[in-house]
């Protein structure tokens, strides 16, 4: 997505809090008025059910995303991305070994057409980038088909709703691969589940979830 990476390039590094210019690009998307905002979720709610999620879904960090996802401010992708870029579990699972391949969840066809950008495929890009490991998509999730909305739906309904959403554009290039799934927002999980479901049924030997932000429960 090069016009991506030229849009934070003619953009200076700005705060995701109080949108002040960043004195370094260095710095994880947050002022030092800011950062203390939005601090690092608890270690009880920073991992449930297999799935790592970061940040709460609330205040400045809700907002950059709400305006990336629906305001197509694609500008927020960078410093969202820079934020999950100093994420561990982005670069290697818990025992240190890298992932083969990081894949985002794809965004569904009518949003990307109706908001025009897919924004966890932007993040995977900026965080990528921002961490120092290869960019390209090796591997893709598709979605096979388009589900009805979750919002008014129970854990076990979204669950029934998402299984078969998903699955792997190259099953070949995943068999015993180490691969981690990434979302911008994770709720009850099952949206990142089902591409984890995916990815195991294409024959990956280890799948790893993780999301920037955690709605609170
Ligand atoms: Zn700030």
């Amino acid at each position: 997505m090069p016009w991506a990476i030229l849009w934070e390039l003619l953009l200076p590094p700005i705060c995701l809090g109080c949108e002040r210019l960043l004195r370094s690009a260095a710095i994880r998307g947050l002022c030092s008025q800011c950062a203390p905002l939005c601090p690092p979720l608890a270690a009880d709610l920073r991992s449930l059910g297999g799935i790592t999620a970061c940040y709460a879904y609330d205040g400045p960090l809700a907002r950059a995303l709400q305006q990336l996802k629906y305001g197509g401010a694609a500008g927020w992708a960078g410093p969202l991305g820079r934020l999950l870029a100093a994420e561990p579990l982005l670069r290697a699972a818990g025992d240190g070994r890298r992932w083969d391949a990081v894949v985002a969840i794809p965004r569904q066809r009518d949003r990307r057409r109706r908001y025009g950008l897919d924004h966890a495929r932007l993040l995977r890009h900026h965080a990528l980038a921002h961490a120092g490991v290869p960019t390209r998509e090796r591997v893709a999730l598709v979605r096979v088909r388009d589900r009805p909305a979750q919002v008014d739906l129970n854990a076990a309904a979204r669950r029934d709703n998402m299984h078969g959403v998903f699955a792997v554009a190259q099953p070949a290039k995943i068999a015993g691969r180490r691969v981690l799934v990434l979302d911008d927002v994770t709720t009850t999980g099952a949206t990142l589940r089902a591409a984890r479901d995916a990815l195991l049924g294409a024959g990956a030997a280890e799948v790893g979830a993780l999301a920037l932000l955690r709605t609170p429960p």
